[in-house]
């Protein structure tokens, strides 16, 4: 089975997102709903989605739109029929009977339910019907979220889903695990459990929705949103749906019902319309007042709106042992929630799956949780955890544990797929060196540096293990969502705060000279990035010899937008790979132009294909849309012993004063129209002094060095300044730019 061709049936939230990541993957889908307009409509939301479900806009070509009635015959020859129309399990029969007549006998038809189980899908199907007749659960958005669930029985063609796993792996780029016919599956049944357990414990121990949310949040490995803001994002009318659902399918006994109750503030919240983010607001709304945007939270016990409170815990890295060990509420709160998750989740094998991994990678995959339950039990330790525990009886995989008494249990990572994932290499490998920000590991004949500080912000020991690991080939890669969201600018504001302006230098010197190591080293380095590249981050990628990046990213110079210009070779690396281009060939200033222009504007790319117009790749990067397969991807080039490395430095002709007229007269332009204000002017000004060449002409070759040095003479003079720092003040504490 090929699959050349796929049919996806309702085009709201989710049909739209499997068609439009089909589009990614160049397979031609045609896009159904009950009238060809909504469809129509559909495309259109696809086109304009933020952030963008698309990896570029022409990828839309091979979408075609239609109607069930007059465009059915597309059915004919699909290798895939993929069903997202709405939740109703009449309107689902009937598609089936409609699709089942109509298709190939070597297709595959499957349904994107979250709670309709298996059986009852097919339960009108023909045996012969059923075996090509499964579930494939995507994660909303689409192209964002790594989990797929296969959810298949005994009926069906063991074959097929092989092959189908296969080509959503490989093409789709998804992480795939097969469950059984369970309610909620995997991902679901215990992110939902989570979700919920967190609320109901917050409410009991009369703990604020902002508090709820700092400590079942980052602390614990879960996204930002924690519980509250999740609910608000996914929407708290969904929500109940959900938990409807679930009530209707689990067994009376099951634990989930104890915190499934509908409480009356949920109830509240939905029939006045405040529903989350979609309504009016939910848990936390935005009002204005006094023409400034306030973020208000809940109060739960008064259903009175009051300013957010900013709650911090003061923690930097997640600690699981410390955190349930504090003396305080919070420490209570996350120990109530994280045993409850635990003792859920391991009661639940092997009835739900056979394999413990498997959960904990769904949650990982579709909730973006940095562990899942069993990886918190063995981060707590098996013997502090059951010291605190007390009663686990009838709990047969916890008693089990308990009675080896051994202190580490957790075997593989990542069971779930072949391919020989960082996760998997990281447990196996050995450490060769760990500082507060960044791990160094040897594996066979190279090193792999991945960061861990939070968004990965670089500091000096980002930088050290940087250095350090060049003694072999190397690889700088991360498990985590980002890459690296640039230098860490709360390192730099401590010194601005102190006066101590020399420490910001030598700070961004050794920045300097740590990417210039990398790109002269002797031995090779690849980045192989995913999620944010962005300041920094991005000038690591420009000065590492080759990149190996996920289809997921977000690339940029984005350092004008807190009044700064890049300094850690960001603007010579852009620069020197402009000058390269044939149009410079003919006009010196183009590339100058072209780089002022690209930094100026602060200008992102969400994806390697937007990057490398604006060559923030090389177009011979390579280019993955499985982030599992970053690792492999870059070690065979390792390995192949591929000529990765381009040691010719870069030496410009810049025409100096001249292209600096013609950038000064933009920034006029921009002033008058009163897009920038005095500030932008004066960080324009820097900017098209470094991108110029400062003192220079066309006559006089401009070093590598020399621009370095430009750019921090540029970056030094515009931290000095008191509206740079309070842009990147601003920035540092609400994630946002500051607009004038
Ligand atoms: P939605 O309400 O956004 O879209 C449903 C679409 O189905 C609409 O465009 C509607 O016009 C169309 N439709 C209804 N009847 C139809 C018919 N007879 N023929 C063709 N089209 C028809 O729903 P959604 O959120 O995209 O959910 C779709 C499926 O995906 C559901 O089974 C849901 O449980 C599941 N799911 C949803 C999410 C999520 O986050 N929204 C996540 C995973 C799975």
């Amino acid at each position: 089975m090929n699959i050349n061709k796929v049919v996806v049936i309702g085009s709201g939230t989710m049909g739209s997102g499997i068609a439009a990541h089909l589009c990614n993957a160049n397979i031609p889908v045609v896009l159904l709903d009950l009238k060809t307009e909504i469809a129509d409509k559909a495309k259109e939301r696809i086109l304009k989605s933020r952030p963008p479900l698309l990896f570029e806009k022409n990828k839309i070509n091979i979408l075609k739109t239609g109607n069930i009635i007059n465009d059915f015959d597309h059915i004919k020859d699909a290798d895939w029929i993929i069903e997202a129309v709405v939740e109703r399990i009449d309107i689902k029969h009937d598609i089936y009977e409609k699709i089942f007549k109509s298709r190939k006998k070597e297709s595959i038809v499957s349904s994107n339910t979250s709670t309709i189980p298996l059986k009852i899908l097919s339960e009108k199907l023909i045996k012969e019907d059923k075996k090509d007749f499964c579930i494939t659960h995507f994660f909303n958005p689409v192209r964002y979220m790594g989990l797929l669930e296969i959810v298949r029985d005994t009926l069906n063609d063991k074959n097929k889903i092989k092959l189908l796993k296969d080509f959503c792996e490989r093409k789709l780029g998804k992480g795939v695990i097969i469950c059984g016919d369970t309610p909620g599956f995997l991902g679901n049944r215990i992110g939902v459990y989570a979700m919920q357990v967190a609320m109901t414990e917050a409410i009991r121990m009369n703990l604020s929705v902002e508090e709820a949310d700092s400590v079942f949040g980052r602390p614990m490995g879960v996204p930002k949103t924690g519980v509250f803001a999740l609910y608000d994002l996914i929407g708290i009318d969904l929500m109940l749906d959900v938990l409807a659902s679930f009530k209707k399918e689990l067994s009376e006994n099951d634990e989930f019902n104890k915190v499934a109750s509908d409480l009356p503030i949920i109830k509240k919240l939905v029939e006045t319309g405040y529903t989350g983010r979609k309504g009016k607001g939910g848990f936390y709304r935005m009002n204005k007042k006094n023409d400034q945007k306030i973020l208000e939270a809940l109060d739960l016990n008064t259903h009175e709106y009051q300013p957010a409170k900013k709650i911090d815990l003061k923690i930097n890295k997640v600690n699981l042992l410390e955190l349930i060990n504090r003396k305080d509420k919070y420490g209570e709160y996350a120990w109530s929630i994280i045993s409850k998750i635990i003792l859920y989740s391991s009661s639940l094998v092997p009835q739900i799956t056979e394999e413990y991994n498997d959960i904990d990678e769904a949650l990982r995959l579709g909730f973006n949780w940095s562990m899942g339950p069993f990886e918190m039990l063995e981060s707590i330790g098996l013997k502090n955890f059951f010291s605190k525990i007390g009663n686990i009886n009838g709990n047969s995989f916890l008693e089990d544990l308990k009675k080896k008494n051994i202190t580490n249990f957790y075997d593989q990572r990542q069971k779930y797929t072949e391919i020989e994932t960082l996760g998997k290499v990281k447990k196996a490998v050995i450490k060769l060196d760990k500082n507060n920000s960044a791990e160094i590991y040897r594996f066979k004949d190279f090193n792999i540096v991945e960061f861990n500080t939070k968004a990965n912000a670089l500091d000096y020991d980002s930088m050290d293990a940087l250095k350090k690991a060049t003694d072999k080939p190397l690889i700088i890669i991360n498990e985590s969502m980002q890459f690296s969201a640039g230098v860490n600018l709360n390192y730099v504001m401590d010194f601005i705060k102190n006066k101590d302006l020399k420490s910001v230098e030598k700070f961004i010197k050794y920045f300097q000279e740590t990417c210039k190591h990398l790109k002269y080293c002797k031995n090779p380095v690849i980045s192989a990035p995913s999620g944010l590249a962005l300041g920094g981050g991005e000038e690591v990628l420009l000065q590492s010899n080759y990149v190996v990046t996920h289809t997921n990213i977000v690339m940029g110079l984005v350092e004008t937008i807190v009044g700064l210009v890049p300094a850690g070779g960001g603007c010579k690396e852009l620069l020197w790979r402009w000058t390269k281009t044939e149009e410079n060939k003919k006009d010196p200033d183009y590339a100058p132009l072209q780089v002022f222009n690209i930094i100026g504007y602060a200008k992102t790319a969400s994806s390697p294909q937007e990057a490398k117009p604006l060559l923030f790749l090389d177009k011979n990067h390579d280019v993955i849309i499985n982030r599992n397969e970053l690792l492999p991807s870059a070690r065979a080039l390792l390995e192949k012993k591929v000529k990765i490395t381009d040691s010719t430095e870069c030496s410009f002709r810049l025409s100096g004063e001249t292209v600096r007229k013609k950038m000064h007269k933009i920034l006029e332009e921009l002033y008058n129209e009163k897009k920038i204000f005095d500030h932008g002017i004066m960080v324009g000004k820097e900017l098209a002094y470094v991108l110029s060449g400062g003192d220079t002409n066309l006559d006089k070759a401009i070093n590598e060095d020399q621009m370095y040095k430009l750019e921090l003479e540029s970056f030094m003079k515009l931290i000095e300044t008191q509206k740079t720092q309070d842009r990147i003040s601003y920035t540092l504490k609400t994630g946002k730019p500051l607009v004038n």
